[in-house]
């Protein structure tokens, strides 16, 4: 889809993404951005992606009415359930369209970056399904707090291992992923988890993703008889599930595009991960864009209670989205993302992974008329944050 909000050949967003890469990554970068258009537009590919994601995946996800939540916010809600998904969140979206990618390029070896383990766990499971070795790099703080997912991605064959430098989570296994790609740039295969990092990541991953939207458009016109609602919502990290939620509704201009990003103990507070609100432009994993850092251009340790928005960038679209005006920008602490966690899990018996429950400060931050409706993207489901619960709530 051409729009101004989208990536122009080089990869840039307005004065964003592009490759700023080190060259002994260059002929990485090179092949893939040659091939994948032409790889992702054959019929064939298609085919079986769409056929994956439907009997695999279980797509498409319901887009559901949430009528308790309408009634206490007196607006219309409508969640698009990615919490649907095989594996719990939007991320295999991505995996089963770069796997596909990867085999027809044919790599036979897979590397991955995780944090909290969810972009992990996708992988090994795309992995398994295609019979390709599997080899997850994950910060070895990450790989103590998130035990479940690490046994997860073992049982399916891969291979954890720990970065140790840094403060040891999601930024520290990136890097260590990219210098493993330096070393294996014949047989390897980069399966990047967000819409983040070199060109033509971002634009590859948000295409991948953009099936969220293209359902979302159709079910809402079918239930409304609108194509637009007046507002789609949803949580940034890197920014995957909101790339691939707003896609579709890029140039339909009428309805609001809303990200709402982490703002762990608060933004000023020295503990955050709201890269927008303090963000200056700056280079992180070969992309131009918005990041947390210091006077010295030191990358800022970033904190969020939820390991999946716990990222000092985001995406470069996004950062597009922001000096363009398309996109509203809010933010949830940890403790409003928390009271939303419990209060959508007792207002519509859904429990949303602590990444999703971001979201919904919308519905509080946002003058939304009782006659409006507005669509949340549910990205994941809350069993991998049980232990978070089970503390904070007192279970
Ligand atoms: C990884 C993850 C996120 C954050 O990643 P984005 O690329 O910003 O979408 C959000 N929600 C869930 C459930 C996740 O697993």
């Amino acid at each position: 889809m051409k729009s101004k909000y989208n990536a122009d050949e080089q990869g840039m967003y307005g004065r964003f993404g592009g490759a700023w890469i080190p060259e002994m990554l260059q002929p990485n970068i090179d092949n893939l951005r040659k091939v994948y258009l032409d790889i992702i537009n054959t019929a064939e590919f298609q085919k079986e992606y769409v056929a994956l994601l439907k009997d695999y995946v279980g797509r498409p996800t319901p887009l559901y009415y949430a009528k308790r939540l309408s009634q206490k916010y007196n607006t219309h809600v409508y969640l698009k359930r990615e919490d649907l998904n095989h594996t719990g969140a939007h991320k295999i979206n991505n995996t089963i369209g770069q796997i596909l990618v990867a085999r027809k390029m044919g790599k036979k070896r897979i590397i991955a970056e995780t944090g909290a383990g969810q972009h992990g766990v996708a992988t090994a499971t795309a992995c398994a399904l295609m019979g390709l070795q599997c080899v997850v790099y994950m910060g070895a703080l990450d790989i103590e707090r998130q035990a479940p997912n690490v046994a997860r991605m073992k049982m399916l064959g891969a291979q954890v291992i720990a970065a140790t430098s840094g403060n040891q989570t999601l930024k520290d296994a990136t890097n260590e992923a990219l210098r493993d790609w330096i070393c294996h740039p014949e047989d390897t295969f980069y399966i990047i988890g967000s819409v983040v990092g070199p060109h033509p990541y971002p634009d590859m991953v948000t295409r991948f993703q953009s099936i969220i939207s293209q359902e979302l458009k159709a079910q809402f016109k079918e239930k409304t008889g609108s194509e637009y609602p007046d507002y789609v919502v949803a949580c940034v990290g890197g920014g995957s599930n909101a790339s691939g939620s707003f896609y579709h509704f890029l140039d339909d201009e009428q309805v609001k595009l809303v990200a709402v990003e982490a703002s762990g103990l608060g933004i000023h507070s020295g503990e955050t991960a709201a890269t927008i609100a303090l963000g200056e432009v700056g280079i992180i994993h070969g992309s131009k864009t918005f990041l947390m850092q210091d006077e010295d251009g030191q990358i800022v340790e970033p904190y969020s209670i939820s390991a999946g928005l716990d990222y000092p960038g985001i995406g470069p679209q996004h950062a597009h989205l922001k000096d363009t005006d398309r996109a509203i920008f809010l933010d949830a602490t940890d403790q409003e993302a928390l009271d939303f966690a419990l209060e959508v899990t007792r207002l519509e018996g859904i429990i949303p992974a602590m990444e999703s429950a971001h979201a919904f400060v919308a519905l509080t931050k946002l003058n939304i008329a009782p006659e409006q409706s507005v669509v949340i993207t549910m990205s994941g489901r809350g069993d991998k944050d049980m232990s978070t619960y089970m503390e904070r709530f007192k279970l």
